[in-house]
């Protein structure tokens, strides 16, 4: 079945891949990246035609991108929408998740998909983004569904292809320091829309991006309702004494 399922992928991306796409490559005023390297690439796809094949490929439920079902032995080491001044004040666009071991404790770990969608990018960038996943994630507001696409960087493995469909909790990959770059973190982004330009990780406005943790509170499975106050953004290593999610 896993092997049809590649097969499968593997022919949308023959339909539908645009393996010379420069989509994407923003070099100006962009601070996470530096350079390119030659070892990278970019293979996208256009997603559309599979949800269109398969309506009832809808994002129900979501879930969070690493540790256990509640997020938890995980934190966020850098908040969405935060300042840095390492990148002249810019915000950050995403949110850094890190194993609460700290440091690389947590290079090679899963990364899941947070949700059920299909994968529409896979890309090594090189320079401060390292290996890239884009999945798009069609989601049911009332009457209207819109599209909202997550990206999860830095990462040590990919281990999907751009056309394939996944499920929430499936692995994507592995957790990982863009070639030395980082302490390994998943740096992980939500988009108000599907295929917007790369970007930069930081930006002077986040306009068009989600609080990916705060989205996904809103939308978990019933048996693990929670609220917002209850995940513990600042949790910290286990030997500060402090409470971890799973323990609240
Ligand atoms: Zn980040």
């Amino acid at each position: 079945m896993r092997r049809l399922k590649k097969i499968a992928s593997l022919l949308l991306i023959f339909t539908f891949s645009d393996c010379a796409s420069q989509k994407g490559f923003v070099f100006k005023n962009n601070p996470l990246f530096g350079w390119l390297e030659s070892s990278s690439y970019e293979r996208t796809i256009n997603p559309d035609p599979i949800f269109q094949k398969s309506p009832n490929l809808i994002a129900h439920e979501f879930e969070f991108p690493a540790g256990g079902k509640l997020g938890e032995t995980f934190y966020i080491a850098q908040k969405f929408g935060v300042e840095n001044q390492k990148f002249g004040n810019r915000l950050h666009l995403g949110e850094d998740w890190n194993f609460i071991g700290g440091g690389d404790s947590d290079f090679g770990s899963p990364v899941y998909s947070v949700a059920d969608g299909v994968v529409s990018c896979i890309a090594n960038y090189g320079g401060g983004w390292g290996k890239v996943i884009r999945v798009v994630y069609k989601i049911q507001n009332n009457q209207s569904t819109q599209f909202v696409e997550a990206l999860y960087a830095h990462l040590y493995t990919i281990e999907v292809e751009p056309g394939q469909m996944v499920r929430k909790g499936e692995w994507l990959g592995g957790i990982g320091d863009a070639s030395g770059k980082y302490s390994s973190h998943l740096h992980f982004e939500l988009r108000e829309e599907k295929n917007l330009p790369l970007g930069g990780g930081y930006s002077f406005e986040t306009k068009g991006y989600l609080a990916p943790t705060k989205f996904i509170i809103n939308r978990l499975g019933l048996e693990k309702k929670m609220t917002e106050d209850q995940f513990l953004y600042e949790r910290l290593a286990p030997t500060t004494g402090l409470k971890t999610l799973n323990q609240i």
